[in-house]
């Protein structure tokens, strides 16, 4: 757990992650490793931000002269309305999950990022994939991927909200009733049912061996043991955590984020 502060009681510092919760936050480790490795001497910190005082946290981490703020769970949307300028995918999945302070300018490299986990994986090539689950981190890895020329079927324990993802974002995803394993070469695993070890109404019986299982979870799930018992290749959340982190600590600060500690910071 990273020591938390209250957004009224922020000590100096430099870069933070605000969220609600975000005492469970990694951040805090990956971006020190990084600063050490770089030689810089910054101080990133987590920072507990209630719902509806966003934009007040903002204001105040701002005049006390912090750079950048990483932006997590449930106040995506809140920084994007704070932002004055808001980079197009953020804007389109009304998410901004990082923030430069001193001009008010809001990016979301959760999506660039997901990409690049993808790109290690060896799947640049894009394909079918199959995409569980409809709620907040869904929506940037859904037009992440159809905008590099993934065809998407999205299943959601509640189908409306699975519609409507796909009509406002503008998808061209498929929604379907149950979750469609054949012939997706990406299953991709956005629910929180890993969180309570809940497990998902897949027929691992039809899965091709060939196919990448993807939980954004961190560490080990249901989903993601009972995909490699079936012979799949599975990736957890750790190298999303570690892209979206280094995206937003290039984007600050413009030198090359190192990823390898980063890692193994929080691994
Ligand atoms: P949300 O609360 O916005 O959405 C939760 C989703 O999970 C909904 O689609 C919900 O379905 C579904 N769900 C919850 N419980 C179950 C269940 N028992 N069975 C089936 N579906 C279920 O969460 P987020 O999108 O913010 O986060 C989702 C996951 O991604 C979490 O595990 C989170 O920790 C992880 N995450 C990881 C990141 C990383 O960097 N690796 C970044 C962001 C998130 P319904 O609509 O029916 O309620």
């Amino acid at each position: 757990m990273s020591e938390v502060f209250s957004w009224r009681e922020a000590p100096a510092a430099d870069f933070a992650v605000i969220g609600d919760p975000v005492a469970h936050s990694r951040s805090p480790w990956m971006h020190g490793a990084a600063y050490r490795e770089l030689g810089l001497d910054l101080r990133y910190v987590a920072v507990h931000v209630p719902v509806g005082e966003v934009a007040e946290a903002l204001d105040r981490l701002s005049s006390l002269g912090y750079q950048g703020v990483n932006v997590t769970v449930p106040h995506k949307e809140a920084a994007m309305e704070w932002c004055v300028q808001v980079e197009p995918t953020a804007r389109r999945v009304r998410a901004v999950n990082t923030v430069r302070l001193s001009d008010r300018s809001g990016v979301n490299t959760d999506a660039p990022g997901f990409m690049d986990t993808l790109r290690d994986l060896g799947l640049e090539q894009g394909g079918t994939c199959l995409m569980l689950g409809a709620g907040g981190s869904a929506r940037a890895l859904a037009v992440a991927l159809e905008e590099a020329g993934w065809r998407l079927r999205i299943w959601n324990r509640t189908a409306s909200r699975a519609e409507e993802m796909v009509s406002s974002l503008g998808l061209s995803a498929e929604v379907l009733e149950e979750p469609q394993v054949e012939g997706a070469g990406l299953l991709l695993n956005t629910t929180s049912a890993s969180l309570s070890g809940a497990e998902l109404p897949i027929d691992w019986s039809v899965v091709s061996s060939a196919s990448v299982a993807y939980d954004l979870a961190y560490g080990q799930s249901p989903f993601l043991a009972t995909a490699a018992a079936h012979g799949l290749r599975t990736c957890d959340g750790l190298p999303l955590l570690v892209a979206q982190g280094a995206r937003s600590l290039e984007w600050w600060l413009g030198v090359e984020a190192p990823r390898r500690q980063m890692a193994e910071a929080i691994g």
